[in-house]
């Protein structure tokens, strides 16, 4: 079917999409259909000039549908009904009513729970069952932002008895969000919900590899009553549709989240259009486990840690630091627990999926072939899994004896791939874990909770965890120091990024 998709309603692309999820379960479409993908005013279109990209099934390395190719012009179409809704129905509407619609918008995607997770497992490829936590996940960060909408409250400030001056906290304007393809509903949502809480509206360009529930996100939205123009979709290529975003001067704020050379480009066209941006970039996380620490704990951690979703999340367990009393203790647990996890496609529900895409397979490979290299010893993993031909699957993997100065030990891999290095003091261990230019997330085993407070301190990073890993949820703050990138997303930091504040002065004339 080549002919040109015709705009479709909140409704019909819900069945569309629907339908799509549907025909995952017997093996996915015969044939990659075109679904009108550009979101705005409430209705989907494709985009200008009638321009597609495939949708890729990373399970089945096979195409599944055609989305539309957004061009600068579809970024200013979306950006001008976000604007003109800015001043519409949208921004008379009271806190509470926007925090009600968000409510109602968290029951209404938790009900669409398996058309959430079954587009998410198809796109990402991700185990069926952690698409449905993440959907749980969205739901949260709506009810969460939902019930602050109506408690964003100024300050009165005093000037003395001649004045009143006071702040209001204003909705920031129309703002971008710029989404990557590990989470990509909890991404959309994570920075969307806040900002409709504050009032704001919002265009969204999400990650060319995983579009198919921001699509949805945006059609629930319209469903759930929020007025046409507050959520818009363009979906594309970061180089055309994200860059017209970022650059846009009918932008009020940019969101970011993805790699730290993406994130300059985007920082760089925000703030060349002065707005504010909030980049969450990569990480090269460290595990550091001392000779202390409850190591059954530990090795539980690390493995949730580094290959959760496939090794594919900002905050993955990349490098394990490892006191050398314990660590080939540690390592023979953790190896033996990697090889045990049984990689399969995402419907499948097994422990771990493939990689997002014939990319990412590509790099992952490519830095474990450099490691190899580099002499690093091989303990585990390092290949394709046994039985599975198709896909983009990698086996959990994990280095030992890797060179500080090597590419594995330096730079993020985003896939299933961990390396140990270890340790003879704590002062050696901080300076191994702050010696990169990331700082994202970083952990700490330990019984001796000074050591733990004194690392906690010490370490470069926007997160520390101790005895524990993935600690927060939608209330805790996120975000790095140094390359990681700057603002926090989560938690009522996470909302100030979508207010600003005005101050009004006023002069109280004397009596007579
Ligand atoms: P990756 O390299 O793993 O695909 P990116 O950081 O490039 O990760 O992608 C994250 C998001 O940024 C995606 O939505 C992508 O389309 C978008 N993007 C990529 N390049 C640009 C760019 N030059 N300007 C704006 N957005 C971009």
């Amino acid at each position: 079917m080549n002919s040109r998709p015709e705009a479709l309603g909140a409704a019909q692309i819900l069945d569309r999409l629907d339908e799509l999820a549907r025909s995952a379960e017997t093996g996915g479409p015969a044939e990659a259909e075109a679904i009108p993908s550009i979101f705005m005013d409430n209705a989907a279109r494709p985009a200008s000039g009638g321009l597609e990209f495939e949708c890729v099934d990373p399970s089945a390395d096979r195409p599944v549908a055609r989305l539309s190719r957004g061009q600068p012009e579809d970024v200013e179409s979306a950006v001008r009904s976000a604007r003109s809704a800015r001043r519409g129905e949208w921004a008379s509407l009271a806190p509470q009513k926007r925090g009600e619609l968000l409510f109602s918008l968290a029951s209404a995607l938790e009900a669409s729970t398996e058309l959430l997770a079954a587009l998410e497992t198809l796109d990402v490829g991700k185990p069926l069952k952690d698409s449905r936590g993440d959907v749980a996940g969205a739901a949260a960060t709506l009810r969460y932002n939902a019930g602050a909408a109506d408690k964003l409250q100024g300050a009165t400030v005093p000037l003395g008895s001649g004045f009143v001056d006071f702040t209001e906290l204003e909705p920031l304007g129309v703002t971008a969000h710029i989404t990557p393809w590990n989470f990509p509903l909890g991404m959309a949502v994570r920075s969307v919900a806040p900002a409709l809480a504050a009032g704001c509206t919002a265009v969204v360009k999400p990650a060319e590899q995983t579009s198919l529930t921001t699509l949805a996100f945006a059609a629930m939205c319209a469903e759930a009553g929020f007025p046409p123009g507050t959520v818009n979709v363009v979906t594309g290529f970061g180089e055309e549709a994200g860059a017209a975003l970022a650059e846009s001067r009918a932008v009020d704020g940019v969101t970011f989240t993805g790699s730290v050379e993406t994130g300059r480009l985007v920082g760089a066209a925000a703030g060349g259009a002065l707005k504010p941006v909030v980049l969450e970039l990569g990480g090269k996380n460290p595990m550091i486990v001392f000779e202390d620490a409850d190591i059954g704990r530990a090795v539980d951690a690390a493995i949730e840690g580094a290959f959760e979703n496939c090794g594919q999340v900002c905050s993955s367990v990349s490098r394990l630091l490892l006191d050398r009393r314990i660590k080939d203790a540690f390592l023979a647990e953790f190896v033996g627990r990697a090889r045990a996890l049984r990689a399969a496609p995402g419907g499948q529900d097994a422990d771990m999926g493939p990689l997002v895409s014939s990319e990412q397979h590509a790099k992952v490979l490519a830095h474990i072939e450099s490691a190899l290299e580099d002499g690093a010893s091989l303990l585990t993993g390092g290949g394709r899994p046994k039985g599975l031909e198709r896909g983009y699957f990698v086996e959990p993997t994990v280095f030992d004896n890797v060179g500080v100065g090597s590419k594995i030990a330096r730079e993020e891999t985003f896939g299933p791939v961990v390396s140990a290095f270890p340790f003879e003091s704590e002062s050696e261990a901080i300076e191994i874990a702050n010696a990169l230019p990331y700082g994202l997330a970083a952990g700490v085993f330990t019984s001796d909770i000074d050591r733990a407070m004194r690392l906690a301190r010490s370490l470069d990073a926007g997160t520390v965890w101790i005895n524990g890993w993935f600690i927060g949820g939608v209330q805790a703050p996120t975000g790095g120091v140094k390359d990681s990138g700057y603002g926090r997303e989560r938690g009522m930091a996470g909302l100030q990024n979508y207010l600003r504040i005005k101050n009004i002065g006023l002069r109280v004339a004397e009596a007579g």
